[in-house]
């Protein structure tokens, strides 16, 4: 199911995520950013790494982001996203009080924190509950991004896939909605190997799933690797293929809330030529009705 489909039926209009960094570092960086983490990610486009630091911008970020939405969308329904880092990773009375403060911002929908497997406490996760209503659903984007091991040490993901299902259950025993993140195209995998991953996270059937093409920016261990001949340059060719073929194998009711990568162009090296969306999603459309196909066929 596409993302935007299934959020027209539920609100019987277009919703819009007000996406803000919260101010949070990860666990695989360390307090002051400065450990190597995931070897793609960037060191870009956050700011302090002190949750209590940022209150001020986070209240910036939101009423900055509402006006532009409304302006320019005239938009109604809104969906409060912590998207930066890992957006769960600090003590539960500071999380409260964040997201108690940026709810009270808005007339939000939802609320939506990204974040990794070993952040993902059990008083995280009954906080995280604790804001769930009928009419008011709480969403974590949960990364895993391989379910091979030798694939997580690789690019030193910091957690194994033991942590990543023990976070997942929690959040589900705690009524929480999850959307995985996958990425296509990392060093040492081929065709196979995304599909075996495709196939384990279709089984733990999670609501939504975000699917990546691999980007590797600049500033980035990834990039170093690449520069020192040790891993191929990551090609966008297949990611079609991939897609499709990943969408047959999902759930026919999981949500599908993401095709490609979207990396600030300045921050972007590798592959050279960015995945228009667009272009990507009428391709996907297109390769699905060549095939006769749907999401689930092969579920
Ligand atoms: S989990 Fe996210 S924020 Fe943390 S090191 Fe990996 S990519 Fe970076």
């Amino acid at each position: 199911m596409n993302y935007s489909r299934y959020l027209r039926q539920k609100y019987g209009e277009t919703a819009y995520r007000v996406s803000i960094d919260g101010g949070f570092s990860c666990p695989n960086r360390g307090v002051d950013r400065n450990l190597p983490g995931c070897s793609y990610c960037s060191s870009f486009g956050s700011r302090s790494a002190y949750i209590g630091e940022t209150e001020q911008d986070v209240r910036e970020q939101i009423e900055r982001n509402l006006k532009v939405l409304k302006s320019r969308y005239d938009a109604r329904i809104f969906m409060l996203y912590f998207q930066a880092y890992s957006s769960t990773w600090a003590p539960v009375r500071q999380l409260k009080k964040l997201y108690d403060d940026s709810l009270a911002l808005g007339r939000f929908r939802e609320l939506i924190v990204s974040t990794r497997p070993d952040c993902l406490s059990d008083a995280t996760c009954r906080l995280l509950a604790s804001y769930r209503r009928d009419d008011f659903d709480v969403w974590v984007e949960l990364g895993l991004q391989s379910a091979h091991e030798q694939t997580l040490k690789r690019i030193n993901r910091g957690h194994d896939r033991d942590q990543f299902e023990e976070a997942f259950s929690r959040l589900r025993n705690h009524g929480l909605k999850i959307a995985v993140h996958l990425i296509f195209g990392l060093p040492g995998e081929d065709h196979g190997m995304m599909m075996e991953t495709v196939r384990y996270v279709a089984s733990l059937k999670p609501e939504g799933i975000k699917f990546h093409n691999l980007h590797i920016p600049s500033d980035t261990a990834m990039f170093r690797e690449l520069e020192a001949g040790e891993m191929a340059i990551p090609s966008s060719a297949g990611h079609v293929r991939y897609l499709a073929d990943a969408i047959e194998r999902i759930p026919p009711d999981t949500v599908v809330m993401r095709l490609t990568t979207d990396t600030p162009r300045q921050r972007h090296i590798v592959p050279g030529a960015m995945l228009d969306k667009t272009i990507i999603y009428n391709r996907l459309r297109e390769e699905l009705l060549r095939r006769g196909t749907k999401q689930g066929v092969f579920f």
